[in-house]
């Protein structure tokens, strides 16, 4: 222990001189330099020689800021990693999420991004953007309801971020909801499927494009439910999706024109 303390000590270069060590003198005790002779007295570091020069007390000003700089650059990361374990559970999210968001935040500061932005901000748009990268999409609404930011702002950073840092996002496809939606309104694995491929089908034709996929991916899970005789309302498919009741006509309907499917209910 003693001598792992000692080593570490004599690395330690002298601020002062900038070519000294700072050693320890196993006589006295007192920490020094070994080519200006500064030392520490009650914690603080004392110049051996009376006038110090420009030179030195510009170093000595640098290794102070460098210092503070690195400690609160370190208290902003401990926060942020916090925060992405917060929003991680509030979003029942799997870990490969927080650990590809926290990848992004780190990126996000060695490129100098989080300036100027609250660590929550952009805590919650690397979120969104992991749950992206990893085909494991919420809706902007859902991270924005669950952090401590604004809809608008986690949109707006978002996009700075995936801007700034050319995430190589794949645009979340209706598809990859329908497991998460279908699990919340308790449907059959047969139902899921061929909401699954009613969904294809559409993407096929390329009728879904400019439409919001979580939207989209509850029309098809309307429609498969109510032909699989899975009955489920209009507000409770719609609540799932968080989109209102008339997005969710809308889009159930326009679905079936376009795939040619007689719907028998309304
Ligand atoms: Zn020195």
């Amino acid at each position: 222990m003693a001598a792992g303390r000692e080593k570490a000590e004599r690395t330690e270069s002298c601020p002062y001189c900038g070519k000294g060590l700072l050693l320890r003198s196993p006589a006295t005790g007192t920490i020094s330099c070994n080519v200006c002779g500064a030392y520490f007295d009650k914690g603080i570091l004392y110049r051996n020689s009376p006038e110090p020069s420009g030179t030195e007390l510009y170093r000595l000003r640098k290794w102070q800021q460098r210092i503070r700089v690195e400690n609160a650059a370190e208290r902003n990361l401990a926060f942020a990693l916090s925060e992405l374990d917060r929003l991680t559970v509030a979003n029942n999210l799997p870990r490969t999420v927080k650990e590809t968001g926290a990848k992004i935040y780190r990126k996000a500061v060695s490129r100098n991004l989080v300036r100027g932005r609250s660590v929550e901000s952009i805590g919650a748009a690397a979120i969104y953007s992991a749950c992206r990268i990893c085909g494991v999409p919420r809706t902007i609404d859902e991270i924005a309801d669950t952090s401590r930011i604004s809809k608008k702002e986690l949109g707006k950073t978002y996009r700075y971020l995936s801007k700034n840092l050319k995430l190589n996002l794949m645009p979340a496809k209706p598809q990859d909801y329908v497991q998460r939606y279908g699990t919340k309104l308790k449907l059959s694995e047969k139902t899921k499927l061929a909401a699954i491929k009613l969904l294809d089908e559409a993407s096929e034709k390329e009728l879904l494009s400019g439409l919001g996929p979580s939207g989209i991916s509850a029309a098809a899970i309307y429609i498969a439910a109510n032909l699989n005789g899975e009955h489920k309302s209009q507000s409770q498919v719609s609540q799932v999706a968080d989109i209102s009741e008339v997005t969710l006509r809308c889009r159930y309907k326009k679905l079936a024109d376009a795939l040619g499917i007689t719907l028998t209910f309304q």
